[in-house]
């Protein structure tokens, strides 16, 4: 059988098939990753100008952007006494008034570029309305009359992302010329014709629909949305402001089709080549283990272990994520997951970000399971064996009563490395990933095929977002802890200028002195050259210790030996050390209730969904906890972050806030790869957009490329 032949798009064609792309332009729009045809038609412009009506200079007002269009009278370079600072200067006139454009800094080009005649469009803004009328660093555009003046005058424009050596207007009549020699051939994608999409072109008199027909799609709220041939033509030149949002969401959406397609195949062909072990369990430890854990199951928690319970028993393996904000006791969820897979025969493992969080778990589940003959094994870069404090001897004689099979079962509990070099264990039933945000999503995929497709629970305590949570985790089944375990004290949080320091530690003295334990986080470890404001941990640890006289103060960062890190871990539990000097590390899963005073400094340089993390660190106990947001700066937008942890102690509002303001790199941690590629999608705005995408996807069932 032959395969079918592949058809080549013409748009796939090199853009240097344009007329007026040589070598030179292809080098620089390749700088810009544009490098076929259809690389840029989707050039997404970075803004647009209404040149339908200009001002004239007179016109304008301070701080209103405006586009104007003069002649240079007068320019020149000026060069300051002092350093080597200069000034490009030019005088634009429009017959109402002169303009004159400021460039710091000026570039040697300048001087050859803006000469007197020469007639400029004119983008910027006065900074106030002071003589003479000033734009500093404005926008320009030669005018050239010519030919393909239409393009760039009299209409909204786009003004693209540019490279040096590329102005917008070349960019702007590129696209312009793509457009007319390719507009016809772009073509519909497949799904929009599947009658499940019900996209229908109107059509006007029964005659072939025009571009600038609009299309419906069969989706709730019904859809209505140009044809992808027109958006293409609208982002680039609209006729309305409007419009350009309209075609981004055309454009978004077969992104986001195309994203739901991928992640909706790859988890089929994942239940057709997987088979579940049965590992829902009897209960037979998890009765005794629920009823010598101190505390009730929240409702929520109890939901969540029925899901797993169904998970556990069904016929593909589970792929579960769970979310629930710190201190919402995904630990004891995993614990009785863990559990079920024991009773039923298999091993589980359990992957934790750092060694500290792993021996953390270690100690806890050792705690946990010794009682009911569970090996529990804990394995680290650094700490190979399970010979862990306690569980020696019942290693050798793990004659564990939850196996019905001849060996033994256990759980091993490791970082990273647990999965890397060489670790394979049989009848691995379960894996659990925890705090998985700061695992990459390949790491996750290399991880679970170790086993003979094992189930896999991953939690994390970062919020993710819907839209996140439906791309980026879209092969995954959400179940939600949405419940605070009572009987916890409420979290206060303030922000401070380091000029109140003095009295911040007066109030962590003061807690301390009442049998309070305090973290003290740092955004560094050493003071680097390069920016000598950061405080860093290994400089300010004496300063805390003063600060503190008279009580132990203990320090933990990443380049600490893993011994000595773990020593310090277990004297700060045992409220041996009341202080704990710290980098983020501490972020992720540290359990110490009675540490109630958190102060973080420089805050600024902290995200907010990393803020929100070490703040979960306190408020795990009965007593009344305590942040102090300590920043000195000056932006607004700093201020408006932090502000938001003022207000707020919800994950999910902060998560969303810190992926509007930063974007979801920044959101999931550096580490996170297989965020998608998109040029229209914006993953915090397009929730709509992302359920209508997935929702078409799942409705079609199988989906022809
Ligand atoms: P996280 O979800 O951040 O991992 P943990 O599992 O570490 O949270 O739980 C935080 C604290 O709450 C722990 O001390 C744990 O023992 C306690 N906890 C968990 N579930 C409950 C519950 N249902 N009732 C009371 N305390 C609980
Ligand atoms: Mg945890």
């Amino acid at each position: 059988m032959s395969s079918p032949e592949k058809i080549v798009s013409p748009l796939a064609a090199p853009v240097s098939s344009l007329w007026g792309v040589g070598e030179e332009r292809a080098r620089l729009l390749a700088r810009l990753g544009i490098f076929t045809v259809e690389d840029l038609l989707l050039h997404k412009p970075r803004r647009y100008e209404d040149r339908r009506k200009f001002l004239s200079i007179r016109e304008l007002k301070p701080a209103e952007p405006a586009t104007v269009r003069g002649t240079i009278i007068a320019a020149g370079m000026k060069r300051f006494k002092k350093g080597t600072r200069t000034m490009f200067e030019c005088v634009f006139d429009d017959g109402t008034a002169r303009l004159h454009g400021r460039w710091w800094q000026a570039q040697p080009w300048m001087p050859d570029w803006f000469t007197v005649g020469r007639e400029f469009l004119v983008f910027g803004k006065l900074e106030d309305d002071k003589k003479p009328r000033t734009f500093t660093h404005p926008e320009t555009e030669l005018v050239e009359p010519g030919e393909d003046e239409f393009v760039h005058v009299n209409r909204i424009v786009p003004v693209h992302p540019l490279t040096e050596g590329l102005t917008a207007r070349v960019l702007r009549t590129l696209v312009w010329r793509a457009l007319e020699k390719f507009e016809t051939q772009i073509a519909e994608p497949d799904w929009s014709k599947l009658p499940v999409a019900g996209c229908r072109l109107q059509v006007e008199n029964g005659k072939a629909p025009r571009p600038e027909k609009l299309a419906t799609f069969n989706l709730q709220p019904s859809t209505l949305l140009p044809a992808r041939a027109n958006a293409v033509r609208m982002i680039h030149f609209p006729e309305e402001l409007t419009d350009a949002e309209i075609a981004r969401q055309r454009l978004a959406l077969d992104e986001f089709v195309a994203l739901q397609f991928q992640i909706q195949s790859r988890r089929k062909k994942f239940e057709a080549v997987s088979k579940a072990l049965p590992c829902a369990g009897d209960n037979r430890l998890m009765k005794p283990f629920l009823a010598q854990l101190g505390f009730k199951l929240t409702a929520a928690q109890a939901n969540v272990l029925r899901e797993i319970r169904a998970d556990l028993g069904g016929a593909h393996p589970m792929r579960r994520l769970l979310q629930g904000d710190v201190g919402s006791g995904k630990t004891a969820v995993a614990a009785c997951a863990a559990l079920m897979a024991l009773e039923a025969g298999y091993n589980a493992a359990l992957m934790a970000p750092t060694e500290i969080l792993a021996e953390q778990h270690f100690w806890n589940f050792a705690k946990w399971f010794e009682p009911f003959g569970v090996k529990v094994e804990l394995q680290t870069g650094s700490r190979k064996s399970g010979a862990g404090r306690g569980t020696g001897d019942m290693a050798q004689t793990s004659v564990s009563p939850v196996t019905r099979h001849s060996s033994p079962v256990s759980l091993t509990i490791g970082t990273h490395a647990l999965f890397t070099a060489g670790f394979d264990l049989p009848k691995l039933g379960l894996v659990i990933i925890d705090e998985q945000h700061k695992f990459g999503v390949a790491q996750r995929e290399t991880l679970v095929r170790k086993g003979n497709y094992p189930h896999l629970l991953v939690m994390t305590a970062t919020p993710i977002p819907r839209t996140l949570g439906l791309t980026l985790y879209g092969d995954l089944d959400v179940s939600v802890i949405d419940e605070m375990p009572g009987g916890r004290g409420a979290i206060k949080t303030f922000v401070r200028t380091t000029e109140k320091l003095p009295k911040v530690f007066d109030f962590i003295r003061e807690k301390i002195s009442g049998g309070r334990q305090a973290y003290v986080v740092y955004p560094r470890v050493e003071v680097a050259d390069t920016d000598k404001d950061i405080k860093a941990v290994t400089k300010e640890f004496e300063n805390v210790q003063k600060a503190l006289t008279g009580f132990n103060v203990g320090l933990l960062h990443g380049r600490i030996k893993p011994a000595e890190k773990e020593k310090t871990m277990a004297e700060f539990r045992a409220n041996k050390i009341q202080a704990l000097v710290a980098t983020s590390l501490i972020e992720v899963g540290v359990d110490v209730p009675n540490a109630t005073v958190m102060l973080i400094e420089n805050a600024e340089h902290f995200g907010l969904a990393q803020l929100h993390q070490l703040r979960g660190r306190i408020g795990r106990g009965a007593h009344e906890s305590f942040c102090i947001l300590v920043s000195d700066a000056q932006h607004p937008e700093a201020q408006a972050r932090l502000k938001i942890l003022e207000e707020t102690n919800d994950g999910f509002k902060i998560a969303e806030a810190d992926l509007r303001l930063r974007g979801p790199g920044e959101l999931l941690g550096q580490q996170q790869s297989g965020l998608p590629n998109l040029r229209f999608g914006n993953l915090a705005e397009d929730l709509n957009l992302i359920r209508q995408a997935r929702e078409l996807v799942a409705r079609q069932g199988e989906f022809p490329r």
